[in-house]
């Protein structure tokens, strides 16, 4: 019987050394499981000196897209052919996309924050309120004003890194950008109709809360956390005693995860099925 196995030009990679378990990973690869997507999705790790020549190793190898962390998320962007928008204005890649042979740069943590606060509220008009003023609330900013929020304001230890996220949202995006120091716990103005914490305050192992004024929060403002371990934040519960609705990070990991597998797969998979891996994982 003919055989009709071939290996022409083939390398197979082989990882000696798994990173450890990897959250994406688990995520986006349960999502080709469920709808029988035969894909893979391997962590690798490379080093700031490698970014390049392993940028051109995924070219030659046909990858269909991959996801940079901290400290790629810069240096890539002179490796591609295309930077998409947002992810120029925001001045940092985390998902890249073949497009042909071209590769472009997409940014999807302001994009995933976006779909699942659209689930409760369109941004368009709203005034709201960031606590943090590092990649992910820069992210988060810069989306949000491509939205149509009608201000931002925001609230950051440091004073340089927050008045020159507000200079950037100024710049780029011509919506109204404030900066507010952060030395006691932060009462929230009255006016504002969303609030997200966008610091690392909260992340596993840490327990504790962003010091905020919680008897300034009223019902109808919308909280968002971005810690996605563990989706329920000592913030958010702090929130929903005050009677606010509040939405948890892990919808932010989703939608991360849902659109790069729509940009690399074109399928739109379920959100259900990952949020379920990552809590399995989170426990
Ligand atoms: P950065 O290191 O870029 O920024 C951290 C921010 O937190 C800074 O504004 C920093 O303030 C502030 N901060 C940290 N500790 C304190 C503290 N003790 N008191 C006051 N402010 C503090 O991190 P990222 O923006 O990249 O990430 C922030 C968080 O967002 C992480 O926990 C990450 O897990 C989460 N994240 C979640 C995603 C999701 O999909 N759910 C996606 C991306 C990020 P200062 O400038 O003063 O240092």
């Amino acid at each position: 019987m003919a055989n009709e196995l071939s290996f022409k030009q083939e390398l197979t990679a082989v990882f000696g050394q798994p990173v450890a378990e990897n959250p994406t990973q688990a995520m986006v690869e349960a999502a080709y499981h469920h709808h029988g997507l035969d894909w893979r999705y391997l962590t690798v790790e490379v080093s700031p000196a490698d970014l390049g020549v392993a940028v051109a190793g995924a070219r030659a190898m046909g990858f269909r897209g991959f996801n940079l962390t901290i400290p790629h998320k810069l240096a890539v962007m002179k490796h591609l052919d295309r930077i998409g928008d947002s992810a120029r204005i925001i001045g940092a890649v985390n998902t890249v996309v073949r497009d042909g042979d071209k590769l472009v740069g997409e940014n999807t943590d302001g994009k995933g924050f976006l779909e699942s606060l659209k689930q409760h509220r369109d941004p368009a008009g709203t005034r709201v309120l960031i606590l943090g003023a590092g990649g992910a609330a820069r992210a988060i900013g810069v989306e949000l004003a491509l939205a149509g929020a009608h201000a931002v304001t925001i609230v950051n230890r440091s004073q340089d890194r927050g008045k020159e996220l507000v200079a950037h949202l100024r710049a780029q995006t011509g919506t109204k950008a404030g900066y507010v120091p952060w030395s006691d716990a932060i009462s929230v103005p009255g006016d504002s109709d969303i609030v997200i914490n966008a610091t690392s305050i909260g992340l596993y192992p840490d327990a504790s809360s962003p010091p905020v004024d919680f008897e300034s929060l009223k019902p109808e403002m919308l909280i968002a956390d971005v810690i996605p371990n563990p989706p329920q934040t000592l913030f958010l519960d702090r929130a929903a005693e005050r009677g606010c609705q509040t939405i948890d990070g892990l919808g932010m990991l989703v939608n991360q995860g849902r659109i790069g597998i729509r940009y690399w797969t074109g399928v739109d998979p379920d959100a259900a099925v990952m949020r379920e891996s990552l809590e399995a994982l989170f426990g």
